[in-house]
């Protein structure tokens, strides 16, 4: 490899920097060109009856696997970007020729946001580790307090859009919300940092079951947290 492009790919993942991460827990899934929809890690009803099981199977099968079709769609006409890495492209979105910029933000957003969020929820009960527990502790107050707050930004996104509990660059957890499928590692977002947690709150994820009461889904969904996933994003 010539040295202009290592260095240039060296460059990139440092700017990156603490947002650079693959898909943990979910190793088989690629974070570059062409990617590909994973099966969930447990069953449709396996989150039931928080989240029910029609919900999980069309999100999964259907609103899934057209953000994964229509990026891979897009990426092919852009082979320069192909092996980018998606943390990249995130990172780097402002830099990007404007119709693959949209597809980033919009396809790219959606494949890397819902692996994120199936891997985030679990139908086993699982506590914090002491170090992210510790950290919630002293920067909310207690374990209820995130999840009113959680509950209560997740509330103010109007239309479609995800609640985060991110860890930023000064190592701080703080809540934040982005619209459509956005999210805290696109380098125009406001409040960037390393996804810790990540709701989706678009009517897609709970109307089935909640109807018009995203207040409902997101205190139940509290029940199917997978907190040894969010510890292992915790450093
Ligand atoms: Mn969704």
């Amino acid at each position: 490899m010539e040295n202009s492009r290592r260095d240039f790919i060296k460059t990139s993942v440092l700017a990156a920097g603490a947002l650079t991460f693959g898909l943990p827990g979910n190793a088989n899934v690629p974070s570059e060109y062409p990617y590909v929809l994973a099966d969930l890690p447990y069953a449709f009803n396996a989150l039931e009856p928080y989240i029910d099981a029609l919900t999980m199977e069309i999100h999964h099968d259907k609103h899934h696997k057209a953000y994964t079709d229509k990026f891979n769609a897009a990426l092919e006409k852009f082979p320069d970007y192909q092996a980018k890495g998606i943390q990249n492209l995130f990172a780097q979105i402002t830099q990007l020729p404007v119709e693959l910029q949209t597809a980033v933000r919009n396809q790219g957003g959606g494949y890397w946001n819902h692996n994120f969020f199936w891997h985030m929820l679990s139908p086993e009960k699982t506590l914090p580790t002491e170090p992210l527990l510790t950290a919630i502790n002293t920067t909310f107050g207690d374990m209820d307090k995130l999840k009113a707050a959680m509950a209560k930004a997740g509330l103010t996104v109007f239309g479609s859009g995800w609640v985060w509990l991110i860890e930023n660059a000064q190592k701080e957890l703080k809540i934040v919300t982005t619209a459509n499928q956005n999210n805290p590692m696109m380098g125009d977002t406001a409040d960037k940092g390393a996804p810790i947690l990540g709701i989706d709150v678009w009517e897609h994820a709970y109307y089935l079951k909640y109807q018009n009461k995203r207040a409902d889904y997101l205190d139940g969904i509290w029940n199917v947290i997978n907190w040894k996933h969010a510890s292992q994003l915790y450093f």
